[in-house]
């Protein structure tokens, strides 16, 4: 079954076409990685996927949902953004709560669910802190905690990992994935990093000026490119 689908999805802005006839199919449960170069239309996908954008063109499933029509609170989906965007007031704790408040969720229940989910992320000595007393590392699992908080039915991820030093990049790859694993949650994760893509999809989506080049498994897109581009950008040497 798939969770998110893409049928000839066409943007614009202004006169640039940045998405061309995206035809995309992500399944239940799958981790799937977008990559390619800057510019190349990766985060235009997960905000129109998050209703953030408008589409041109084209039809935009979330389970068996025709979304296009419906605003960001209402599609089951949360994002997660490079730049963590995190309330510098809130405590971690009410960061992470914040979309159990605003979806008048009872106070009892909030607290239960923001103690289960810093637990998963080994936050919970830390509910107490501002994010400026936290470490890159723990501003991220902030942001993934106040993303998975609601239980969405799809993760979106835009380059979650492009802000930190190299070790603990690959710290928390492994960590994005053992949770992914953990909450069985569809999960569309960008990045411009060829060596994230092939770590961590189960599938990849190779992006080039608005197209989709070639989705497959990173064994495929590795050894058998569908075109030049692909190949120089992720294939084997030649
Ligand atoms: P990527 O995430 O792959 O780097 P983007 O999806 O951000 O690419 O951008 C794709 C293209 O759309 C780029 O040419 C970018 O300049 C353009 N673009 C993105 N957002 C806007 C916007 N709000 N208004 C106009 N052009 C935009
Ligand atoms: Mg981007």
């Amino acid at each position: 079954m798939s969770s998110v689908r893409l049928q000839g999805v066409t943007k614009h802005y202004g006169t640039q076409q940045v998405l061309a006839d995206v035809r995309l199919d992500v399944q239940d449960g799958e981790f799937m990685v977008l990559v390619g170069p800057s510019g190349s239309g990766k985060s235009t996908i997960l905000r129109c996927i998050a209703g953030l954008e408008d589409v041109t063109q084209g039809d935009i499933f979330i389970g068996s949902t025709r979304v296009n029509d419906l605003p960001p609170h209402k599609r089951d989906v949360a994002m997660v953004f490079q730049s963590y965007a995190l309330y510098p007031n809130l405590s971690v704790f009410e960061n992470i709560a914040f979309p159990l408040r605003a979806a008048r969720v009872p106070k009892q229940d909030v607290a239960r669910r923001v103690r289960e989910v810093a637990a998963r992320l080994g936050l919970e000595p830390l509910l107490a802190r501002k994010p400026r007393a936290l470490s890159g590392g723990q501003r991220q699992r902030v942001a993934i905690a106040r993303a998975i908080i609601r239980n969405p039915q799809v993760f979106l991820m835009d380059e979650p990992l492009s802000n930190l030093d190299a070790k603990l990049r690959g710290q928390m790859r492994a960590e994005i994935l053992r949770l992914q694993r953990q909450l069985g949650v569809t999960t569309v994760f960008v990045t411009h990093d060829q060596v994230e893509a092939m770590t961590m999809g189960d599938r990849i989506t190779v992006m080039d000026d608005g197209r989709i080049q070639q989705v497959g498994t990173p064994h495929e897109v590795y050894h058998r490119p569908a075109n030049t581009f692909v190949a120089g950008f992720l294939g084997a040497p030649a």
